[in-house]
Formats: C-alpha cells, structure tokens, sequence
C-alpha cells in the first residue's frame, strides 16, 4: 500500500486596502509576506510561503495557480479539497465565491469541470459522465443541508470503501454551468435570511459546496469528489493563553476549524495519525484530505494596522501548518 501523504499545500492571499487611506501594515514580494506594527517600529515579521498572492492578484490567476492544476485529479477519480481560511473581513468568500462580474473558485470550477469533460469526450467518446452537487454548511457541529434546508443536524457515515457519506443530503445533478446558477444562487439566498445577521453566521459557519464527477465505461466506475469550502472566520480560532491573549469569548472557539488546523499540521508533518473524529468538518473531510488527496489551503489576511493581530496570528498558523 502506497503511505505517501500529500500534503496541504499553503498559499497566501492578501487583499487590497478597502480605503486607500487606510494605513497597510502588510506587505508582499515573491513569495515572502512582511508584517508591520506600527506601534513597535523594530517589529518587522517575514515569513515565506510556496506562493503569496499581494493586493493586485485577481481571481484568474488565484484560480489558474492554486486550484486549476487540481481539477483533472478529480476526472481521474481522485478527491481534491480547497480551502479559504483567515479571519473574517480578510476576503475568503470574495476569493471563494467573488461576485458575478469578478467571479472566484466556485463558478470557476463548476465552468472548468464542464469545459474538461468536454475536452475529454472529444478525445475519447468511451466514458459518460455525471456532475452533481450538494451544498451544506457546518454551524455549531451541526451539518445543515443548504439545498433542501430541513433544520435538521445530518448524520456524517463511512462506508464498507472508507468513501464519507452524508445520507440525506440533497444532491442535484448539473449539465452545464447554468443548471449550477440556477440552484446555487437561491440555495446560497437561503443564508441570508436575516442579512444583520449574515456576517456573525457567516464568520462562524463553514460554508461547503461537494462537486461529484462520476465517470463510466462498461467495466470501470471513477468517482472524483471537489469540496469548494469557505471556512468561519478564524479570529474565533485563539487558544486560550496565545500570545496572553484572552479570549473574546470563550464560547467562541470553533471547534471544526480548529481541528482542521490540527488536520493540517499532521499530514503536513508526516504524522503517522491524522486526527480526523475530533470534529464534523474533519470527519467530512477523511476521504477528501491527506492520503493521496489533493488539498489548497488559501489563506487570506488583511492588510490593514486593525487586522494587525488576526494576520499576525493566521500567519504564524499557516506557517506551522506548511512545515514539511
Ligand atoms: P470574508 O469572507 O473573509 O469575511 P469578504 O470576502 O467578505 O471576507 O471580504 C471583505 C471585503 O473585502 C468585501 O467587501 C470584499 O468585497 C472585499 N474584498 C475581499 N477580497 C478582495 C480582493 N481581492 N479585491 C477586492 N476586494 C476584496
Ligand atoms: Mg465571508
């Protein structure tokens, strides 16, 4: 049996100032990060990562970079997981979702997988092929169905081949990118029932769109699953006593993001145990990261002076979490 882990590739995305005036206690080269405090001018902090993506990256080329190379893994049957990851405000769902003329990762992939099948069948009319989606978030460790919203909490289950399964969850299947519009758009509609409330759900929530590729021929099945997720905010991530800082709130902590990143640092590390049970999102995920998965952790930070501690504290994360 082959034990090669792939790891969780860690790439950094910082977005532009929302005003120009505002003070930037960020800045990028290559693939370097430095951070700023302006209160303590001798505290300059670089860190390196396999790619940084400064103010002026756009959506193609976060796309073309870190999540395209992917997708044919996924034709191949093989599972892929991509991941925005930062504190709330930094700019996960503008990177995941963006807007429709500035589309991010999600509609891209859904057009990519569509434009590759294509590709695919005109090289070799042999296989058919079949996308479906579901749609979930993870709230409080509850899994709720965001296509078919019943309230309540779904049951995460393995089956006899270590494939994860949701049983219950809504799945619809999509022919073209249109289709996905269609039911993606008033699905995602369904969270912003209360909109004051959108930004306190949406920072603790982990948003997660499940992209399946089913490909057959008459004596071969490949399965190839994409999870397209938008994580809580990870200012709710600090470990009581980090850095001596307390905690907001201890309530906060979410539990699932910070298993994630405990995840991440094992497979990342070469642990010979993953530990996956210790929450819903990592349980969801067993068949989707590690192993020979294919993963990107995006991680986005804020570059302005207010942010400095939330960027300071994701960084020092996402390095621990690219450590070979
Ligand atoms: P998050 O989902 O991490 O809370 P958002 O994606 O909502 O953050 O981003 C916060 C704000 O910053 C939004 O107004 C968004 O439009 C803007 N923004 C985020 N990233 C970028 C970017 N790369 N370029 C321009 N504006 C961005
Ligand atoms: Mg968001």
């Amino acid at each position: 049996m082959d034990k090669k882990q792939c790891k969780v590739r860690v790439v950094i995305r910082v977005r532009p100032p929302l005003l120009e005036s505002d003070k930037s206690s960020v800045s990028t080269s290559n693939n370097h990060v430095t951070i700023f405090n302006h209160r303590n001018v001798k505290e300059n902090i670089q860190y390196e990562f396999s790619a940084v993506y400064g103010r002026d990256s756009s959506q193609q080329q976060i796309f073309s970079e870190c999540v395209k190379p992917l997708l044919p893994k996924a034709l191949s049957g093989q599972n892929v997981s991509i991941f925005a990851y930062g504190p709330t405000g930094a700019g996960k769902t503008h990177t995941m979702l963006g807007t429709p003329l500035n589309p991010g990762v999600i509609p891209r992939v859904i057009n990519e997988i569509f434009t590759q099948i294509e590709e695919e069948k005109n090289a070799c009319s042999e296989w058919t092929y079949t996308v479906s989606f579901s749609y979930l978030e993870i709230y409080n460790e509850k899994v709720q169905d965001l296509l078919e919203p019943s309230g309540s909490d779904l049951p995460i289950r393995e089956d006899a081949d270590k494939n994860i399964l949701i049983p219950g969850l809504a799945t619809k299947v999509i022919h073209n990118f249109n289709e996905f519009k269609n039911v993606f758009g008033p699905a995602s509609n369904n969270r912003t029932v209360a909109a004051t409330k959108l930004n306190e759900h949406s920072s603790r929530s982990h948003s997660i769109v499940q992209l399946t590729v089913k490909k057959q021929k008459p004596c071969q099945i490949l399965h190839g699953k994409i999870y397209l997720i938008d994580l809580a905010g990870s200012e709710d991530n600090r470990r009581t006593g980090n850095q001596g800082i307390r905690l907001k709130e201890s309530g906060a902590i979410n539990k699932s993001l910070f298993a994630l990143g405990e995840v991440v640092d094992a497979i990342n590390n070469g642990l010979p145990r993953v530990p996956y049970r210790n929450s819903k999102l990592t349980r969801l995920l067993q068949d989707s990261i590690g192993g020979s998965c294919h993963s990107v952790m995006i991680t986005n930070v804020a570059p302005e002076e207010r942010y400095y501690y939330d960027t300071y504290c994701t960084l020092n994360l996402a390095t621990k979490s690219k450590k070979i």
